[in-house]
């Protein structure tokens, strides 16, 4: 008789149940006693199939246990020794992708000097103080932009716009909306356009135009003003708190056609992630907050070190339980790093690559050079093509062939690898000088918070399907707009 072994998945309990992560599926399989216990039995030692029955009579008739091998081997929880383990293939994204995100740099200056910048210190990538790079983009650059993704996009295109800090180039930005708008209606395609901005010059005139042109808005913002100031600061470096927190919240008054979600840059010195919520949510009224733990050089005092992702494991987790407890009885909760989560878990999402960036996303810089993303932009060494020539697909497909998570060894064996894929290309580039290294200083982090996702999904599939299955509809609106 052949014996059966265990594959690859990851096992979690919630609402008082079993789960399995089943790795290469990225597919989530709810156990019932009978499917639990024959996979205790297979675990803790290789055993053919009549002896799972005979060691499970006391408990299942033999039926009940044959068919829990049976659903465990169509799963791949399980499988025949002799049989091989399901290998993904190596399968690279059909050429050409479609363009679905371009963020468009329109300057790498900025009026705050906030210190731990990607664009400043070791983190530099580009230098834009004395490189050839323009300071600020054209009109004639951001128009050539706005065809390049037109040309390369689906029916439904997004166009981001960054910095430096957007708003010192809000002329361009401004006739770029409506240049895009225009030339969408001609190609008939559908176009959209969000942007990430300071608040600091955030006029009445400005606020009346996102709003009027639905544009989306996302605020880098660091919390109560003890914390926004400790590193968000003007050149001479004053505090920017009493300068945006007003703004914001006329920003939040005005513009109300879509909702305004506020990123905050996290480092070792400013980790009270809930109190960081509450004042966002409840006294400057975000309807969303992200969270990102800092990327810069671990020799920085506030980069977030060993002991600092386990504290901010812990704040996440707090967070995360009160984000259940609300979407469990049908309450909003602005948690966006759940929500994020739970809507790839939800869509089985496995990634061969960490995100976007390179296929379906991509940055522009000033003077219109194609990179990788926009913290790549201006960058020769990761770039792309131009908005003018095109995408250089050589230098994409190449890029694509050595990224391939099959390609990072040391991600192989690790159950959280269908949701990370190695992690950010710019965090490896700064801190192994690599876009293709994983980025295995925060694995531990990773699975911590990935298993505590994988928690709250098997919880709300119990206490709010309802929730779950509102991803479903949303991705069948987004296929409809391809
Ligand atoms: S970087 Fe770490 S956590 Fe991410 S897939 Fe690789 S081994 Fe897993
Ligand atoms: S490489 Fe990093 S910064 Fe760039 S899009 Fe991907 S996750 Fe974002």
């Amino acid at each position: 008789m052949m014996a059966l072994v265990s594959r690859e998945f990851h096992m979690f309990n919630a609402a008082g149940k079993s789960f399995l992560y089943l790795v290469p599926s990225a597919a989530i399989f709810a156990l019932d006693e009978a499917t639990s216990a024959v996979l205790r039995v297979v675990s803790e030692s290789k055993s053919g199939e009549d002896a799972v029955v005979a060691s499970l009579a006391n408990r299942f008739e033999p039926d009940v246990v044959r068919a829990a091998i049976g659903e465990l081997t169509e799963v791949r929880a399980i499988g025949y020794e002799h049989q091989p383990e399901a290998v993904v293939p190596r399968m690279l994204p059909m050429m050409p992708f479609p363009l679905n995100t371009m963020v468009l740099n329109v300057t790498n200056q900025c009026n705050l000097a906030c210190t731990y910048c990607y664009e400043y210190g070791e983190d530099k990538i580009v230098d834009t103080a004395h490189g050839k790079q323009a300071k600020f983009m054209t009109e004639e650059t951001a128009r050539e932009s706005v065809d390049f993704l037109l040309r390369e996009s689906g029916r439904l295109a997004h166009m981001t716009f960054f910095g430096g800090e957007t708003l010192l180039n809000f002329p361009v930005l401004q006739s770029t909306i409506a240049y895009a708008r225009r030339r969408a209606a001609d190609e008939g395609k559908e176009i959209d356009f969000s942007l990430t901005t300071n608040a600091t010059l955030l006029r009445p005139d400005i606020i009346e135009f996102l709003a009027e042109n639905r544009v989306g808005v996302t605020i880098s913002i660091d919390g109560p003003r003890e914390m926004q100031d400790k590193f968000r600061v003007f050149h001479n470096g004053a505090g920017s708190y009493d300068v945006v927190a007003p703004k914001i919240k006329e920003l939040l008054r005005r513009h109300r056609s879509r909702p305004i979600g506020a990123r905050v840059t996290l480092t070792s010195d400013t980790l009270d992630i809930t109190r960081i919520y509450k004042h966002l949510t409840e006294e400057i009224g975000f309807w969303e907050v992200g969270f990102a733990p800092v990327t810069t050089s671990p020799q920085q005092h506030y980069a977030i070190g060993e002991q600092g992702f386990d504290r901010m494991l812990d704040q996440f987790r707090r967070l995360a339980r009160e984000f259940t407890d609300h979407v469990a009885e049908n309450r909003h909760h602005g948690f966006s790093n759940v929500k994020d989560t739970l809507e790839e878990i939800h869509k089985g999402v496995s990634k061969a690559y960490p995100c976007g960036a390179g296929l379906g996303l991509l940055g522009v810089s000033t003077d219109g050079d194609v990179a990788l993303c926009h913290r790549f932009a201006g960058s020769d060494a990761h770039k792309f093509g131009t908005v003018r020539d095109g995408i250089d697909r050589g230098a994409q497909s190449a890029f694509l062939e050595q990224h391939h998570i099959a390609d990072k060894t040391d991600c192989s064996k690790c159950w959280a690898r269908p949701l990370c894929s190695g992690g950010c290309y710019h965090e490896a580039h700064v801190r192994y000088g690599s876009t293709g290294h994983p980025n295995l200083h925060y694995c531990e982090w990773i699975r911590g918070w990935t298993e505590t996702c994988l928690e709250i999904y098997g919880e709300l599939s119990e206490r709010n399907p309802e929730f779950l299955a509102r991803f479903d509809r949303e991705e069948a609106k987004a296929e409809a707009a391809i």
